[in-house]
C-alpha cells in the first residue's frame, strides 16, 4: 500500500464482500512466507502491483500461482486468513465476505476440506480476540477446473454451511475468465442455490463473454463481481443490463484491480459510473488488496475523488451495502445500528 487515505474514509465503516483470501495478502505477511520458504527464491516484485504499475489480467493470474506456491498448509492457510481480517479491521471493514477456492497438497497433507477448517479457524480466533468485525467465508469454485471439481466443491460448501452456524454463506465463480465456460457449471451452481447457498459470480470481466453471461444471469446469480463487459458501451447488450436491473442484482466493483489488471482504461472511464448514475446498487471493494497494493479505504476515496462524489453521498454508498450482505436480516440490522452510531464521529 503505497498512500493511506484521508482520516474521513479511513473511520467511514466499511463493508467488504469482494476480496479472494490469497489476493488479499499483504506485503507483511508475503514477507513471513518467503523467510518460512527461503528455498522458493521469490521476491516481493512478483507478489504485487505497485502505483503507477499495469499488467495484462494473464500477468495477474500468474502473480496468485507465485502466491499459491507461498501457501500451501493449513498454517500458513491459518496465519494468512488471521493477518488479512487483522488488517481489514484495522482499515474500519465492520463486516467482511472473505473468498477462497479450497486446494489441495499432497506434500503438506492439505486438504480442501482442511483448507475451509483452516480459514473458519482464523475467524474464529478474530471474534475471539474481541476485534470489531463479522467475518463470513464463500467457498469458490475455480472456472478452469470443470464440471466435476464444481460439484464438489458445491458438496464441501454445503457440508459447511450446516456444520458452521452460518459463517459459510455462499459461493464464488472466479478464476481465470479466459478459461473454461460457464454452460459446464451451471447445474454445480443450480445445485448450490438449491440448497440455499447465495451465489456471487464473476461476470463479463472480459469482452464477448455475452452467451455465458447471459447464461448464468438466467439463475439468477444473487449479487455480480465486476460485470464490466455488461452494458453497450462495453460491447455488451441493453437485454443483459435489463436482466441485471429486473432481478436487481447488485455489482462489486473494484477499480484499482480493473485499471491495474487493465480491463478498464483509466479509473474515469470506469462502469461504477454506468451503474451508479442510474441508480443500481454498486457496492465498492478491493478484490485483491495485497496483489493490487489498495486498501477499501482508498478504493472508497478513489471513487470519492474520481466521480466527485461527497462524503455524504460515501456514506450513503457504505451504507447501502449493508443491504447486499450474505448474513441474514438480524446482521443486516445490528450493522445499521453500528452505523448510525458511528456517523458523529466520522462527520465530527
Ligand atoms: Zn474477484
Amino acid at each position: 500500500m503505497e498512500n493511506e487515505a484521508d482520516a474521513f474514509y479511513r473511520e467511514l465503516p466499511k463493508v467488504e464482500l469482494h476480496a479472494h483470501l490469497n489476493g488479499s495478502v499483504s506485503v507483511n505477511t508475503i514477507e513471513k512466507l518467503i523467510s518460512r520458504k527461503p528455498h522458493l527464491n521469490i521476491e516481493h516484485g512478483m507478489t504485487a502491483i505497485g502505483k503507477g504499475q499495469r499488467r495484462t489480467l494473464d500477468e495477474c493470474f500468474q502473480v496468485f500461482k507465485v502466491i499459491h506456491q507461498l501457501v500451501d498448509s493449513e498454517e500458513d492457510i491459518l496465519m494468512v486468513a488471521t493477518d488479512v481480517i487483522r488488517e481489514f479491521a484495522a482499515d474500519g471493514v465492520k463486516y467482511l465476505e472473505l473468498r477462497s477456492t479450497p486446494r489441495e497438497e499432497k506434500r503438506t497433507g492439505l486438504t480442501k476440506k482442511g483448507y475451509i477448517e483452516s480459514v473458519i479457524k482464523a475467524i474464529k480466533n478474530c471474534k475471539s480476540e474481541g476485534l470489531d468485525i463479522d467475518v463470513r467465508f464463500l467457498v469458490a469454485i475455480d472456472r478452469r477446473n470443470g464440471t466435476e471439481v464444481a460439484m464438489e466443491t458445491v458438496k464441501l460448501a454445503e457440508e459447511f454451511m450446516q456444520s458452521t452456524d452460518g459463517l459459510v454463506l455462499g459461493l464464488d465463480l472466479s478464476g481465470d475468465p479466459t478459461v473454461g465456460h460457464g454452460k459446464d457449471l451451471l447445474p454445480a451452481l443450480l445445485r448450490a442455490k438449491n440448497c440455499g447457498l447465495k451465489l456471487s459470480l464473476h461476470l463479463s470481466e472480459v469482452p464477448s463473454q455475452q452467451e455465458e453471461s447471459n447464461l448464468l444471469l438466467s439463475l439468477p446469480p444473487d449479487r455480480i463481481g465486476h460485470g464490466t463487459f455488461l452494458h453497450p458501451e462495453m460491447g455488451g447488450s441493453q437485454s443483459l443490463v435489463d436482466q441485471v436491473v429486473t432481478n436487481n442484482i447488485p455489482l462489486e466493483l473494484c477499480l484499482t484491480s480493473n485499471v491495474k489488471g487493465q480491463t478498464v482504461p483509466c479509473y474515469s472511464k470506469h462502469h461504477f459510473q454506468y451503474w451508479y448514475q442510474m441508480g443500481h446498487p454498486s457496492i465498492i471493494c478491493t478484490d485483491d488488496k495485497g496483489v493490487f497494493s489498495t486498501n477499501l479505504s482508498q478504493e472508497y476515496q478513489l471513487t470519492a475523488t474520481t466521480f466527485g462524489l461527497s462524503h455524504e453521498a460515501i456514506w450513503k454508498l457504505s451504507q447501502q451495502a449493508i443491504d447486499w450482505i450474505f448474513a441474514p436480516d438480524a446482521v443486516k440490522q445490528q450493522l445499521k445500528q453500528k452505523w448510525e452510531a458511528m456517523k458523529p464521529q466520522v462527520f465530527k
